[in-house]
């Protein structure tokens, strides 16, 4: 099921937690524009798998003027940033944007199950999954969405629990950043799919789109752009400047206030 590291927010009686980081405030996890690649591996796989996913992938994202992109490396061994690993039984789920970083270099970035019957799910998942590690948020989770839930219904689910329903389903300002101009996009490959009877109104139903969809196009073009005029230049080589990122992080993990605040996994 789809879910979030359980740490993404501080409970609210951490006292000094507050000094720091407002939790209901927005957290700026997108690559750094000095970052132009995201580098790619396989921890398993056959190679039509991990065929299907660069491909789809360089498609879809590697086709947006943005100033980052993702470089897929087909052997397990060397320098990466993001470590996929195919799972047969499970949720999808990934990192969000840099704290992709965090993660130690053995250990997997992105959980894809692609054992679904209908390959256009299996493309969403995908995507999806890409979206998150991009620093992409849920599009059902949009203030504009108008999504009502039947909670209910979705406690059914297998590995539901309320908390999973308010961190993944439910309208979440706070998720949507000053960067998040775009209205909301029922079409977004970020949206969950709702059977009839899991919203609010027993006829409505919403399918998974299998593509990245225009509006997740202007989104991304809004939050890399390709000319940052505005923002000073960092002097850093791509490779100093995630040496430097995962050294920040590492610093800070020793601090766990701070590391519950970079550390985000996002569900399917
Ligand atoms: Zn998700």
């Amino acid at each position: 099921m789809a879910r979030r590291n359980a740490t993404a927010y501080a409970p609210s009686d951490e006292g000094n937690y507050h000094h720091h980081v407002n939790p209901a405030k927005w957290r700026d996890l997108r690559w750094p524009t000095c970052i132009k690649e995201i580098n790619v591996r396989f921890l398993n796989g056959s190679y039509q798998q991990k065929l299907l996913v660069a491909d789809l992938v360089r498609e879809h994202y590697n086709t947006i003027p943005m100033s980052v992109k993702f470089r897929f490396f087909l052997e397990p061994e060397g320098d990466s940033d993001i470590r996929v690993l195919f799972v047969k039984m499970g949720d999808s789920h990934s990192y969000v944007g840099v704290s992709n970083l965090i993660v130690p270099e053995q250990k997997p970035t992105m959980m894809l199950n692609l054992e679904h019957k209908n390959p256009d799910n299996n493309k969403n998942t995908i995507l999806h999954e890409f979206g998150h590690a991009l620093c992409l948020e849920h599009e059902h989770q949009h203030p504009g969405s108008g999504i009502r839930l039947n909670r209910r219904a979705l406690l059914k689910g297998k590995n539901t629990n309320a908390e999973c329903i308010d961190d993944n389903y439910e309208i979440q300002p706070s998720l949507f950043c000053p960067w998040r101009t775009e209205p909301y996009d029922r079409h977004s490959v970020m949206h969950y799919g709702f059977s009839k009877g899991q919203l609010r109104d027993p006829e409505a139903y919403i399918l998974v789109n299998p593509a990245v969809s225009q509006g997740d196009r202007n989104q991304l073009l809004q939050m890399y752009p390709l000319k940052e005029s505005h923002k000073p230049k960092l002097l850093y080589t791509t490779a100093d400047s995630k040496k430097l990122t995962r050294g920040i992080f590492e610093a800070t993990k020793k601090e766990s206030r701070w590391a519950k605040f970079f550390l985000r996994v996002k569900g399917r």
